[in-house]
């Protein structure tokens, strides 16, 4: 056994991969299949969609009524944000943590959340991490988002409807996603700057044995550096949906990539793929994977780590020119 395996409850068997549509060696079959793994079945990108269209469809208010602040649009869009969210990441964690509805199996962490330790805000990691979403990150989240909101109706920023250009308007969504993508990888690797890891990005790194609270408890200036993603909209025509689903993927793809559990097991069963050893490495070794799995800045700018002995070295290595400077 490898040495890699030996720090780990649960390891998967291969190295972690990445899209392969940036791969050297180009297969279309492979590039179907991982596409075809996040649209065309049940996976963080479809409900964050399913999502959107739900909340777009029966519960949002009119553009026109975000035109002046009001309780009722703007509470609404707080409400569509939050219920959501403490409804999966309260759901997974009770599933995983409280019922122990399939105890250790594909758990990559031995250990449980972590309780009476000084590191933790409340000295527990369930309420630290449970305090800095709702209280930080769902709000500051909102408040971007209102700020679109505002500027779509006002005409400040450019609207999009479906039967103006149906074929754009399907296509923003993966657009989207590549630029959330991108723009995570370049703020994540300035929040791994020390003075701002410091003071903003080791609040995230409390959590080294991750749950699905911890997705998006973070310091409100990291929030705040993350939700600028949002500014987008400003100059790629888009529509309230499009908001929506860029919310909710952000939201809801955190939620199981720290789950801290690869799988979701329930009556004997494989259910559903949960977390990302890609991200769980990034917590247990710091400076590497800042990124996603969907695009290749990793492996571009020489950060990536495949799982294997030999990248925990590297990232060894390089974590100590970064602090030795
Ligand atoms: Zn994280
Ligand atoms: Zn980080």
């Amino acid at each position: 056994m490898d040495k890699e395996s030996e720090r780990w409850n649960y390891k998967p068997p291969e190295k972690v991969q990445l899209n392969p549509t940036f791969s050297k060696s180009i297969s279309i079959r492979a590039i179907f299949e991982w596409y075809a793994s996040y649209w065309f079945q049940l996976s963080t990108t479809t409900l964050a969609l399913i999502l959107a269209l739900l909340a777009w469809v029966f519960f949002f208010p009119s553009i026109s009524s975000f035109q002046k602040l009001n309780w009722e649009s703007y509470g609404t869009l707080y409400l569509l944000n939050l219920i959501p969210h403490c409804f999966f990441a309260g759901g997974i964690h009770h599933w995983l943590y409280r019922y122990k509805g399939q105890a250790k199996k594909f758990k990559f962490d031995v250990r449980d959340p972590a309780k009476d330790n000084g590191t933790y805000t409340f000295r527990d990691q369930v309420k630290d991490n449970m305090f800095w979403t709702i209280c930080s990150g769902i709000t500051i989240w909102t408040l971007f988002q209102a700020v679109v909101l505002w500027a779509m109706a006002n005409g400040f920023a450019p609207l999009l409807t479906f039967s103006k250009n149906p074929i754009f308007f399907i296509l923003v969504f993966p657009i989207v996603i590549v630029w959330a993508s991108f723009h995570f990888y370049w703020v994540h690797r300035l929040l791994h700057w020390p003075p701002m890891y410091r003071v903003a990005h080791a609040l995230h790194h409390r959590n080294i044995n991750v749950g699905p609270w911890s997705g998006i408890s973070m310091h409100p200036i990291e929030h705040f550096l993350f939700y600028t993603n949002f500014l987008i909209h400003f100059v790629l025509a888009s529509s309230p949906v499009h908001l929506m689903f860029h919310g909710y993927m952000q939201s809801i793809h955190p939620i199981f990539s720290h789950s801290g559990f690869e799988k979701l097991y329930v009556a004997d069963k494989e259910r559903a793929k949960m977390g990302d050893f890609f991200h769980q490495l990034h917590h247990r070794y710091f400076e590497c994977n800042y990124g996603t799995v969907e695009m290749p800045w990793d492996r571009w700018f020489g950060s990536f780590h495949d799982g294997t002995e030999a990248a925990t070295i590297e990232t060894r290595a390089r974590k100590k020119r970064m602090y030795k400077s």
